[in-house]
């Protein structure tokens, strides 16, 4: 087939915004593709070659293509390179830059989907030495034969912006309404969701049939589209819903799906990308931890910290894009743990049609809690006083909130639903002050933190009754010299027992009398159930909390314990941008 063909329909789909518009052009387009060339056709009209989880994009440099015009109309960079600047799309720039070209080309011959697929194609893998020159010319090439409409598309395809709006989904549409009919279009998108490859649906579909789409089966290192949640804003409404039902700790973290086989294991983000190379210590964590030739399990993957046992704020693994050995330093110095929440597959067997239940019961089977690879908590519950309590607890560990999940559903993928329902914690509060706390506590380190503190028991002022309560512990921000200082500078003010005027649900391994003050910056302010600040006056039995406190450098001692922040102050930092953030919604 001709590539003109689908040159002129992405210029209808470009011409609307509608989306049953967008359908029925493509169905038009699908009934004229042959067979073998179906799924070319939609994974160029995703704009890419292949499925999202390949991990092989096109997206060449802007500088590259540009050169490409360059080339296949003979004019100087620069002005293709002016064109650019004047329009912003490149897909534009190559198709006015056909059309003013004077002189045709001698061996021009009509593209084929075919012949434009595996340029792309090469242009997208080629690597090494040489590969810059291979893919500029097999770009010139292309658009040497193109006429100018086709131009833009290429163009555009080549640099990864085919901004043509065609949802998945919609391509999901026109796929049932081709192939069968518009009631199979749930078989349809079940196939996608599970394998994840649209192209590959598109080619069963037109090969096989409806039926054909049972022989698409989740599998092995190819990531299956994640089930999503709906949400739900009090504990109350959501046992209503589910009834007696499944909580889960809800971590703070990323999304990991494993693929987990004898001799490979591959970790896929949640928007299905490669990502095993960012995450060394959860694939040496699954070998040790799982009991299974084949599986793929999933689960949230959090920093945790050393010393604190606390969980840290993602951004700290977040950067690991770089070189190997900065992934390596950052798995060392911010390793993850992966709480394992879900069992897809197993030793060959799909487990998404099972229940929660099964699949739940299957992971505990399989997985042997290492430091690692860890089971999410959980907690069957029936009653609103047992899910508080469970909530609570979450809280307490540094969660966000929980995750409640009916007891007999299958795993959805790719659907939010109100199977899965997030219920994360009420309130927080951004913080864009810093603060001042008074320390009146110390928790040992451990590894390379032994012989100092790992943390501080951090504490605000109640004038009203003269006490002073906890709000966080404190234990990153400090350089190696401040660090190993610590004891040596807090000692004078060291006690065998809790001071009189310190409240604390928490027991550290060193009290102090409240004495020295240091500034501290703070993520946000959230009700927690472990600190004593301003407790009951957001919910009955919290307080309120700093998170991810950072040390800022600047010890206060120009002010007094008494000039600390106050737990009013707090109380009124955390009611002023709780305003704010109702005000932004
Ligand atoms: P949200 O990103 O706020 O929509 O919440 C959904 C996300 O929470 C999921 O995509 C997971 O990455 C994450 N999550 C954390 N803990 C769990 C859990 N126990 N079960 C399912 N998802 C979880």
């Amino acid at each position: 087939m001709r590539y003109a063909t689908l040159a002129q329909a992405y210029g209808k789909l470009e011409a609307t915004t509608k989306r049953l518009e967008m359908t029925d052009i493509l169905v038009a387009l699908f009934r004229e593709v042959p067979k073998e060339e179906i799924d070319k056709v939609v994974y160029l009209t995703q704009g890419r070659v292949f499925p999202d989880y390949a991990g092989i994009e096109l997206g060449l440099a802007e500088k590259l293509a540009i050169r490409g015009i360059a080339r296949a109309t003979a004019r100087p960079d620069e002005a293709i390179g002016a064109a650019w600047k004047a329009s912003g799309d490149l897909g534009l720039v190559a198709e006015e830059q056909l059309r003013a070209r004077t002189q045709t080309t001698l061996s021009s011959e009509p593209l084929t989907i075919e012949t434009v697929y595996a340029s792309l194609k090469e242009i997208a893998t080629t690597a090494g030495t040489g590969s810059q020159e291979r893919k500029l010319q097999l770009l010139a090439d292309l658009l040497n034969d193109a006429t100018p409409e086709e131009a833009r598309y290429l163009a555009r395809t080549v640099v990864g912006k085919m901004r043509l709006g065609v949802a998945d989904m919609t391509i999901v549409d026109a796929l049932a309404a081709t192939h069968a009919t518009k009631e199979d279009r749930d078989r349809v998108e079940r196939a996608y969701n599970v394998s994840s490859d649209l192209g590959e649906v598109a080619a069963v579909l037109a090969r096989d049939g409806l039926d054909g789409l049972g022989a698409l089966h989740l599998g092995r290192g190819r990531p299956i589209r994640a089930m999503l949640a709906e949400r739900l804003e009090t504990l109350e409404e959501v046992l209503e819903r589910l009834g007696e039902c499944a909580l889960e700790y809800k971590y703070d973290g990323l999304r990991v799906q494993a693929h987990v086989g004898p001799d490979r294991i591959q970790l896929f983000s949640r928007q299905l990308e490669d990502i095993t190379g960012q995450f060394p210590e959860i694939v040496a964590g699954l070998r040790d931890a799982l009991r299974a030739k084949e599986a793929i399990v999933e689960g949230e993957a959090v920093p945790v910290d050393a010393n604190t046992g606390e969980f840290l704020p993602f951004q700290e693994v977040s950067r690991r894009r770089g070189r190997k050995t900065d992934v390596d330093r950052m798995a060392q110095d911010f390793p993850v743990t992966l709480f394992a929440f879900d069992c897809l597959l197993l030793e060959g067997e799909d487990l998404t049609t099972r229940g929660y239940r099964d699949r739940r019961g299957a992971l505990e089977r399989i997985l042997r809690e290492t430091d690692g690879v860890r089971l999410a908590t959980m907690r069957t519950v029936r009653e609103l006083l047992d899910a508080e309590s469970f909530f609570d607890e979450a809280l307490q560990k540094g969660c966000e909130g929980l995750m409640a999940k009916s007891l007999d559903s299958t795993y959805d993928a790719g659907a939010r639903g109100y199977q899965w329902i997030k219920f994360k914690k009420e309130y927080s509060a951004e913080m864009s002050d810093t603060i001042d706390l008074v320390v009146v506590g110390a928790f040992a380190g451990r590894g390379r933190r032994a012989g100092t503190y790992g943390a501080l028991l951090m504490a605000a002022y109640d004038a009203e009754t003269d006490v002073f309560r906890t709000t966080c512990k404190l234990g990153t921000g400090f350089d190696d010299a401040t660090l190993f200082g610590l004891p040596e500078r807090l000692r004078p003010h060291a006690r065998e027992e809790r001071h009189a005027r310190v409240e604390s649900k928490l027991t550290p391994d060193t009290w102090f009398e409240p004495a020295v003050v240091l500034e501290v910056r703070g993520a946000e302010l959230t009700v927690s159930p472990v600190h004593t600040c301003a407790r009951d006056a957001v919910r009955p039995g919290a307080g309120l909390a700093v998170r991810f406190p950072r040390f800022t450098g600047r010890w206060r001692d120009d002010k007094r314990p008494e000039d600390a922040t106050s737990q009013k102050e707090l109380l009124g930092m955390y009611a002023g941008q709780l305003k704010a953030v109702r005000k932004a919604a």
